[in-house]
């Protein structure tokens, strides 16, 4: 089997409590082919931009992370580099971690897209849904309007227990020199 290509990643953080249960590893990748209203970072929308990043590596990376309870994976669009994306899940899914994943795409239409299946296959939390900055979400934890759903895909967690409903928190690191915002629908990235 020809391995996947390359991803293109804008940022990786490698712990974070802003992105989904737990300390998690948070990866945005770049590019995303929709174009939802109030879109906050569309630094993340064109294909080009990013680092390439073998998925091999980016798994390593997330394995080699103590204490993290899994990965989440935001965008841009995850499902638009789902192929590669889907070879991080299942080694993560595998090593007994979490993988939380951000799309702005419905469940049932990744269900009806086949390239999705695998990268859905190992997904035990879906964040689903365009992003509508008119409609922010002052009760869910992690979600950034209220149009868009929480979906348990495994048994791994439930999204009605409380732990899933807070206000919204933000956390402020330094990842490389660089000032990042987690917890935002989209992360800010300041040099
Ligand atoms: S909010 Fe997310 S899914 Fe929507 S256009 Fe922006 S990057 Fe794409």
């Amino acid at each position: 089997m020809r391995p996947p290509a390359p991803l293109r990643v804008a940022l990786e953080v490698p712990d974070t409590e802003a992105e989904g249960p737990g300390r998690r590893y948070a990866v945005w990748v770049q590019g995303c082919p929709l174009r939802c209203p109030g879109c906050c970072n569309p630094d993340l929308l064109p294909f080009r931009g990013g680092r390439p990043v073998a998925p091999a590596d980016l798994a390593a990376r997330v394995l080699a992370t103590p204490d993290i309870e899994g990965v989440t994976l935001l965008g841009g669009e995850p499902f638009a580099q789902a192929e590669g994306l889907a070879v991080v899940a299942e080694q993560v899914r595998a090593a007994g971690r979490s993988v939380m994943v951000f799309t702005g795409f419905t469940l049932e239409a990744l269900r009806a897209r086949p390239e999705a299946a695998r990268l859905l296959a190992a997904t035990d939390l879906l964040v689903d849904g365009p992003y509508d900055a008119r409609r922010p979400d002052p009760a869910r934890r992690w979600v950034g309007s209220t149009n868009q759903r929480t979906l348990a895909l495994t048994d791994r967690y439930d999204p009605r227990h409380p732990s899933f409903f807070a206000p919204r928190e933000v956390e402020l690191r330094l990842v490389g020199g660089r000032l990042v915002v987690n917890g935002w629908p989209a992360p800010l990235d300041r040099a």
